[in-house]
């Protein structure tokens, strides 16, 4: 079994209390890793250090350049070790191999743009505000100080990457906390951080749970910025403890996000789609298409084939490439989803296929659900309304393209959305109106680190990707230089100073 330390200012440290908990394997319940569990004294000291790091070490003050260098090279890491670390997000956090594979490969992409991206000349004189004769006018940009990231355990890898490519681009130390369900990529890429030349304190990562190393961190008042993703109910408590030191604070939350089949849609496509919305890492994504809008007119032939369809799933041992969906994260978890499934039943849904714990051989010891959907969701209703997070679809019916648009905003969510036409026109204006951070014509799922992501409503608060989500790491700077230059023509200092 692997064995994992604190990693606090470039060493390998035991928790102060010498405590470890141990990860395991969802598909097969078996533990895969042990690791240090940080309580709060491990956070103060990995606070320290950033805060040491951030003050007097180099990081924020060497050229983004050098910074770009080290982003890059930690990105190589991955690529280089790419078929162990796909191996260990398999085995840790029950994803597909075929999704893992994406997902290491999309790490170390992201990391090395998010390192392009922080080249991008942002520092300017302010046209129109700038007077020759009267004043010169800067914006600069510059680091916030401490970031305090926090993680959710569905993409692992990648969550730490969003957090750690802006955050260190930009100039700022960060304390990492993974999710205690899956952390073991992270740890393994930390590993290579002190012999790629990332200084002391610069990235300090603690692993530990929520309610312990988690709500030190964003507690402190050594730390300047919280970069949270998780659920939204963990956001609001984060947001709560952040106000004491009014750190800013960006946070990606949950979802319910509503796929719109338009009755022109090319069913080919859009019902493979809809698939990929909502059954993708068994639905365990923030941005997962869980609602599913149809026009009446078209409705019950589309869900014959998402039927037939999803039938056809395979469940099973994730790291077998014939494996279409792994299984839930825990069994808690697991209960959750279950809960909802049968809260969709005593609520008058009507359950088309899946709704069981997935029971044969091949998913007997892991923490399996059927893909699961149901008809006529009412979408006021708790399986409509509230974040599953597993493979579980509710079907919504509507007639008109202004019923479709009115039932995906009900929602207290608002972090993505998706439109299926072949009237580009048309599908552009059903997404001009839908109140989500992001929405697909035609597609579900794909990003891009160089367009922003992030939610509406309680979905979230800022952005990551893109100059969007590179400035919720940077502070914005007005320097003001007087080009007056004589007492006399300054006449507003009379207001308060006396003449003579
Ligand atoms: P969670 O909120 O339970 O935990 C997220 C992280 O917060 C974990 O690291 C956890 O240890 C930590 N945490 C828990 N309690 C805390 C506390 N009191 N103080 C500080 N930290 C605490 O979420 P999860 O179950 O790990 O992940 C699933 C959720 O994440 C879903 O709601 C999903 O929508 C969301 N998510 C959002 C995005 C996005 O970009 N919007 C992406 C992925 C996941």
């Amino acid at each position: 079994m692997r064995e994992y330390q604190l990693y606090i200012n470039n060493e390998w440290v035991d928790a102060a209390e010498k405590r470890t908990f141990t990860g395991i394997n969802p598909y097969n319940h078996e533990p895969i890793a042990r690791f240090a569990r940080g309580g709060a004294a491990d956070v103060q000291r990995a606070i320290t250090a950033a805060r040491h790091a951030f003050d007097n070490g180099p990081w924020p003050r060497m050229p983004r350049e050098e910074r770009a260098a080290l982003l890059k090279a930690l990105s190589d890491k991955i690529n280089e070790n790419k078929k162990l670390f796909v191996e260990l997000e398999v085995m840790d956090s029950g994803s597909t191999i075929r999704k893992a594979g994406e997902d290491i490969y999309l790490s170390a992409r992201n990391l090395a743009n998010f390192a392009k991206l922080g080249l991008a000349e942002l520092d300017r004189e302010l046209e129109g505000v700038s007077k020759p004769g009267f004043s010169k006018n800067l914006l600069l940009h510059e680091p916030i100080g401490v970031v305090a990231a926090i993680i959710p355990w569905n993409f692992p890898l990648k969550m730490a990457v969003w957090k750690l490519g802006p955050a260190l681009i930009a100039g700022n130390t960060i304390v990492l906390k993974p999710s205690e369900e899956t952390s073991v990529t992270i740890m393994e890429l930390a590993k290579h951080l002190r012999e790629i030349g990332f200084p002391p304190g610069v990235i300090n990562i603690v692993t530990g749970f929520g309610p312990e190393a988690g709500a030190e961190l964003v507690r402190s008042p050594l730390v300047d910025k919280i970069a949270f993703t998780g659920s939204t109910l963990t956001g609001q408590y984060v947001m709560q403890a952040a106000a004491t030191n009014l750190k800013k604070v960006t946070l990606e939350c949950g979802g319910k996000s509503a796929n719109i089949v338009l009755d022109d849609a090319d069913w080919e496509i859009a019902v493979d789609g809809a698939m990929y919305a909502i059954f993708y890492h068994a639905g365990q994504c923030c941005e997962a298409g869980t609602r599913l809008l149809l026009p009446n007119v078209i409705a019950d032939r589309f869900i014959e084939m998402l039927v037939e369809k999803t039938k056809k799933i395979r469940l099973g041992d994730p790291m077998q490439p014939t494996t279409d969906m792994g299984p839930l994260i825990s069994q808690k978890h697991l209960d959750r989803v279950l809960g909802y499934i049968e809260k969709g039943k005593s609520e008058g849904a009507r359950l088309l296929t899946g709704g069981r714990r997935a029971s044969n051989e091949a998913c007997a010891r892991g923490f399996f659900v059927e893909p699961t959907i149901f008809d006529h969701v009412d979408n006021r209703s708790t399986i409509a309304q509230e974040e599953i997070f597993g493979p579980v679809l509710s079907i919504i019916r509507y007639d008109t393209i202004d019923q479709a648009v009115a039932l995906a905003n009900d929602s207290i969510y608002g972090l993505a959305g998706g439109v299926w036409s072949k009237d580009i026109e048309k599908a552009m204006n059903v997404a001009k109106r839908l109140r989500a951070g992001t929405v697909w014509i035609n597609e579900w799922h794909l990003l891009n680190e160089r367009a922003p992501f992030g939610g509406y409503k309680q979905s979230g608060i800022g952005r990551e990707f893109g100059i969007e989500g590179l400035k919720e790491y940077l502070e914005a700077k007005h320097v003001y230089i007087d080009e007056v230059g004589e007492r006399a023509k300054k006449s507003w200092y009379d207001v308060v100073v006396p003449k003579g």
